[in-house]
């Protein structure tokens, strides 16, 4: 018996668990002090009155046998019609024509982000941006794959640009992105699009945070870019949209067009789902096609411009130290570069110490993170108002 020795190169996970243990350690050495976490990238509202009605009604349904289900809809890879029609519907608002076979439903985008690694060899030369989502490196790490990175720096706003020459053959974009806050604008993703068809490579577009966007200039999906169906699979999840984290609802959208080496992809990734999934409960769908409803996404906007207007704190408190930050507009994250040339590490102990405000040092997230902060919106606004109080108060100090 041979274990799969690539999982002996991961590197320990120690950024929340150490920003956990060293946040319990000061509480545990200052009770009296009330500290402010704005690390999580969790939600906090509750879910919108429309979901919770639509997954009671389905679970009484469940509890008649004239209306209970048990596996899903196999011809759909499990997704009940009434929730693809609801998906469909959202894609035909942002003007994207797709069929019900390019849908696939999951419990969630970041089992897709890994799963999706099956239809390809383990020979493929990997793109990752850095700083980065974890998951895309860890995951392509088991699976022993080459990865190189795409520097995201200051000097490029935090969304490296396709480099001549380079070769990779699956590319990872996250727009608006986790942990930088920055997203691509039209004109750049189709760069990146053009780029991929040229190259034969594959784009795994990790929309999650889409429904943040409100600036026209941007994307909610790459299939809004010319090319993009014949080049990427778009991977979404309902956990930001709609506070899902603990439902646990997605979906990933692979177009019929994408062909890799003369096989469709939507027809391997149809396989490898059937194999080893068995879908997402009814309950947990129908609560999901309430959300992209007209009421759903009224109540969900709600949520939606409470958190936005938490990042409009948060960035108008480093609009006024002067501090260099991407995200904020169209994403929950605030990025931004540590003050006095601390590095990542000592600027998390100097806040904790001195402001009792909890945030996630940048360097966790890749080596260009180094001397950046990230700080989400998605606390209470007391919190998030009383944090950036402290932080302005302890900064100009
Ligand atoms: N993708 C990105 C970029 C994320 O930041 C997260 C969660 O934080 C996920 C995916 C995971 O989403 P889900 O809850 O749908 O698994």
């Amino acid at each position: 018996m041979k274990i799969n020795a690539n999982f002996l190169n991961l590197k320990d996970s120690y950024l929340f668990a150490t920003v956990g243990r060293k946040t319990a350690e000061y509480k545990k050495a200052h009770p009296e002090k009330d500290v402010i976490r704005l690390s999580i990238g969790d939600v906090t509202r509750p879910l919108a009155p429309v979901v919770v009605e639509a997954m009671k009604r389905a679970a009484e349904e469940m509890g008649k046998s004239e209306t209970f289900r048990g596996y899903g809809p196999d011809q759909t890879c499990y997704g009940y019609d009434k929730l693809l029609d609801s998906i469909l519907g959202s894609y035909a608002r942002k003007g994207v024509t797709l069929a019900k076979s390019e849908l696939f439903i999951s419990d969630g985008a970041k089992s897709d982000c890994g799963n999706i690694l099956d239809i390809f060899s383990q020979d493929n030369v990997v793109l990752v941006p850095d700083p980065v989502y974890p998951v895309y490196v860890d995951t392509n790490v088991m699976g022993g794959r080459v990865i190189i990175y795409a520097d995201a720096t200051q000097e490029n706003g935090f969304l490296p640009m396709p480099v001549k020459g380079t070769k990779a053959d699956i590319i990872y974009i996250c727009s608006p992105n986790n942990p930088t806050g920055a997203a691509y604008s039209r004109e750049q993703l189709k760069e990146w699009v053009d780029y991929a068809n040229e190259i034969g490579a594959v784009i795994l577009y990790d929309a999650a945070y889409e429904f943040f966007v409100c600036d026209d200039a941007l994307c909610r999906s790459i299939y809004e870019v010319e090319g993009a169906k014949d080049c990427a699979i778009e991977i979404c999840s309902y956990s930001k949209t709609a506070g899902f984290t603990g439902v646990r609802c997605g979906y990933t959208v692979v177009p019929e067009s994408l062909v890799r080496e003369g096989v469709s992809l939507n027809k391997l990734w149809a396989r490898r789902q059937s194999t080893k999934f068995n879908g997402v409960s009814y309950v947990t769908q129908m609560g999901a096609a309430a959300v992209f409803t007209e009421e759903g996404e009224k109540q969900i906007g709600e949520n939606l411009a409470y958190y936005r207007k938490n990042a409009e704190t948060i960035a108008h408190c480093l609009d006024e130290l002067n501090l260099f930050y991407t995200g904020g507009k169209n994403s929950p994250y605030i990025w931004f570069k540590c003050p006095n040339g601390m590095s990542s590490w000592e600027f998390f102990d100097y806040l904790l110490e001195n402001a009792n405000v909890v945030g996630t040092p940048g360097s966790g997230f890749g080596k260009n993170g180094e001397g950046f902060f990230r700080l989400t919106a998605f606390g209470t606004h007391e919190n998030t108002e009383e944090a950036c109080r402290r932080i302005a108060a302890l900064l100009k100090a």
